[in-house]
């Protein structure tokens, strides 16, 4: 049995803006099948707050980032949680990272690191009557953590860190002249541990001070060792690749099980999605139509690749295709979509984050539309799979590794699962919307891919079993 800390700034179901928290939540559970203990570090957003309970304090700290905190332990849906209870840092309006103007909080360099020295010292003094005897953490908000633990033990018996990537994007990086207010050694402002381009970068701090690094499939671990994916890390990649691997997001099953949902009419089979999509018509006010129902749930942003979506969608329409989306973000795409649905009847757009409309989507859809430039493990074509909702999807990160493209060959053994276009561009998708209107237009072809990616395993057990072998490396003896 591994004893790990998990360090995240989500996870679900406590937190959550993306795929990171369905990880960091889903995680200990499926390690604790396998007889691993992990507990989870969390900040002390109220959110957090309000749902960890009773908790019991586990170290005291007079003045952390500039006011005191002090770590709590408590329980929560089942996890066993660690919340830095710091007012200053986190007891606030707005999002986990952005005030109600939709910027940045401009103490974020601060709040996570403040995360990080949690972790570190979690690392090094236990916490309560347990110690980890490693630390697990995810993106930049957990880099800094190395820096810390080698601080507080001169790089001596420094317990394994574990670091996975699973946004490149995103760097935490702060100026140089913040090195001394984030109690970072300035002797270590170096290419080999935490400067990047004359800044301050808490991701680059987790890459270099990682024992392992993961990320959250194989083909993005691929991708991110080049400079069209590596967003200026590809080289410090490229030089760990001995320690760095992919090991695929598994989703919750219980949550997204077509069988008990109870957001929907359950079914065991594709064929009993029917009525489902029938209700998911009526509620986007879509009227009858012959092509497949199209759902699309995300973030909207160039990532995602909306715009891509918006140029090609006339290929999907004329076919009689329909599109029901749901997502927020950027105010631009946003307003397009509203504008294409409101002169495009076989198009309906809903702006806003809803959980569980976004059941009815994955129930009732023919078809979900994952149309990312770069998707590092994405987890709404995982949800299709195991809804019967054929995955179309660009050739990229985890969609790739996730999904078998109904070549001829693969129709014909009955493996393909969906369908991918490469390359990510407008005219790409448009193709591959066709050749999803030509399978859907066949029944038997349609009812097989349906049966075959339900029958695609998308639960933690294999990824679960590859982190925990992963950990038992990393122990002596
Ligand atoms: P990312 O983490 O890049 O946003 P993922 O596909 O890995 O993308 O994870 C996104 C998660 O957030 C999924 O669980 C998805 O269902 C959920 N999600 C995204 N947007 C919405 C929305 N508007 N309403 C409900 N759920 C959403």
């Amino acid at each position: 049995m591994t004893r790990i800390l998990s360090v995240a700034s989500e996870c679900a179901p406590l937190v959550k803006t993306g795929g990171l928290a369905d990880v960091v939540g889903a995680l200990p559970a499926a390690l604790a099948a396998l007889g691993d203990e992990m507990r989870t570090l969390l900040p002390g957003y109220r959110a957090v707050m309000k749902q960890a309970k009773p908790a019991k304090s586990v170290a005291t700290f007079p003045s952390l980032f500039g006011g005191p905190a002090r770590i709590l332990a408590g329980k929560a849906h089942g996890l066993s949680l660690l919340v830095l209870d710091a007012p200053h840092l986190y007891d606030r309006d707005g999002g986990l990272y952005a005030g109600e103007d939709g910027n940045d909080w401009p103490d974020n360099p601060e709040r996570f690191a403040a995360l990080s020295y949690a972790a570190a010292f979690v690392a090094r003094n236990g916490a309560g009557d347990w110690a980890p005897e490693m630390v697990h953490g995810h993106d930049w908000q957990a880099g800094l953590t190395p820096e810390y633990m080698h601080a507080m033990t001169d790089g001596l018996g420094d317990v394994p860190f574990v670091f996975t990537i699973h946004n490149i994007a995103f760097h935490g990086n702060a100026s140089a002249d913040r090195i001394g207010a984030l109690g970072l050694s300035p002797t270590r402002f170096t290419a080999d541990h935490f400067e990047f381009w004359g800044q301050v970068s808490a991701l680059k701090a987790g890459l270099t001070g990682a024992d392992t690094l993961t990320t959250v499939s194989k083909t993005y671990a691929e991708e991110l060792m080049t400079p069209a994916y590596g967003m200026g890390m590809d080289g410090v990649l490229r030089a760990r690749r001995a320690d760095f691997s992919g090991i695929v997001n598994g989703i919750d099953t219980h949550t997204w099980n077509p069988a008990t949902d109870p957001q929907i009419k359950t079914y065991k089979s594709a064929r009993g999605k029917r009525p489902n999509k029938t209700a998911l018509r009526k509620e986007f006010g879509l009227g009858k139509s012959d092509g497949p129902l199209c759902v699309l749930i995300s973030r909207l942003t160039h990532q995602k690749g909306i715009d891509l979506l918006l140029d090609a969608l006339p290929a999907l329409t004329w076919r009689g295709g329909q599109l029901a989306l749901l997502g927020s973000g950027d105010t631009d795409l946003e307003v397009a979509l509203l504008e294409r649905a409101a002169a495009e009847p076989n198009v309906s757009v809903r702006i806003g984050y809803d959980e569980a409309l976004s059941h009815r989507m994955m129930a009732g859809g023919d078809a979900i539309l994952v149309p990312s430039r770069f998707e590092p493990c994405g987890l709404t074509q995982l949800y299709g799979l195991r809804y019967g909702t054929v995955p179309l999807v660009a050739l990229t990160g985890g969609l790739a590794d996730t999904v078998i493209n109904a070549s001829p060959a693969a129709l014909a053994a009955r493996a393909a699962t969906g369908v991918q276009f490469n390359p990510i561009t407008a005219e790409a998708l448009a193709n591959a919307f066709t050749h999803l209107c030509d399978l859907y237009a066949q029944p038997k072809v349609w009812a097989d891919l349906g049966k075959n990616a339900m029958k695609h395993p998308v639960g933690w057990e294999t990824s679960a079993a590859e982190y925990a072998a992963l950990y038992r490396q990393l122990l002596p003896g």
